[in-house]
């Protein structure tokens, strides 16, 4: 049985005083599923005092392909674990369309993420372009194909978790239909099974895309989604704690 996730990825919001009070507000929330938070990097050392002891998980936004050197700005996948995250989203469409995250970049950064034994969250979808010339599972195929060579090069390849983000549904309140989704995660699940049987079972495939308080309960009631990337309703924590309850196991 897989457990369901619920993620709330802050994006580049908030000041010290607002994460304070969120992170209060979802710390000791009781749910069946796991939740997780994901604050600007700046915010994590928050994270790491106002949620320890807690059931709420944390993690960051991104995190560097390299290990460490002279590469400004980055933050490497080992700094963030020593911080305490358990997670990082990898492959967000705003870090493959602002700073060209390539698929092989992708790649590294999981692999980067997998060592550190930090959990990637890797993020595919395809844009409104790629669906109206109906290249969405080839696009996905794609996207998906580094998982093979995360299996090939990392021992714990079976940590991975997916979200499936329609860019065209990210941040624009147009959500897929809970049956256009389950289309393409029953997709990314038999491609994850065809690398590796279990990693099919047992891998967590969040949707993510306007996910809101009145929509989530029927993407949840599909087969193959087993939580989700929230965006703009993780800013609001009654909005994001009924998305969460909406998610039992
Ligand atoms: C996201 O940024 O991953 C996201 C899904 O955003 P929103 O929920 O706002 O569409």
């Amino acid at each position: 049985m897989r457990k369901r996730l619920v993620a709330g990825n802050w994006k580049m919001h908030g000041t010290l005083q607002t994460a304070q009070q969120l992170l209060m507000a979802i710390a000791h929330a009781n749910t069946e599923a796991i939740l997780a938070v994901f604050p600007p990097y700046v915010y994590l050392p928050l994270c790491q005092s106002t949620l320890s002891g807690t059931p709420v998980h944390f993690g960051a936004q991104d995190a560097s392909e390299f290990t460490e050197g002279a590469y400004t700005g980055d933050v490497s996948a080992t700094m963030l674990k020593d911080l305490g995250c358990h997670y990082v989203i990898i492959g967000h469409s705003e870090r493959r369309q602002y700073h060209q995250d390539t698929n092989e970049i992708v790649r590294r950064k999981c692999e980067q993420a997998l060592s550190a034994h930090v959990v990637p969250i890797i993020c595919v979808g395809e844009t409104l372009q790629e669906r109206e010339t109906h290249r969405t599972l080839p696009v996905i195929q794609e996207q998906v194909a580094i998982v093979q060579q995360l299996k090939d090069n990392c021992a714990s390849f079976g940590e991975i978790v997916i979200a499936y983000e329609p860019v065209w549904a990210i941040g624009t309140g147009k959500s897929a239909t809970p049956e256009d989704a389950q289309t393409v995660h029953a997709f990314i699940r038999n491609a994850l099974s065809t690398v590796d049987a279990q990693l099919g079972q047992s891998t967590q495939i969040l949707y993510g895309g306007s996910v809101k308080p009145d929509n989530a309960a029927a993407l949840f009631a599909m087969p193959d989604i087993d939580g989700a990337l929230v965006g703009g309703a993780s800013l609001n924590a009654d909005h994001f704690l009924v998305i969460g309850r909406s998610c039992n196991n």
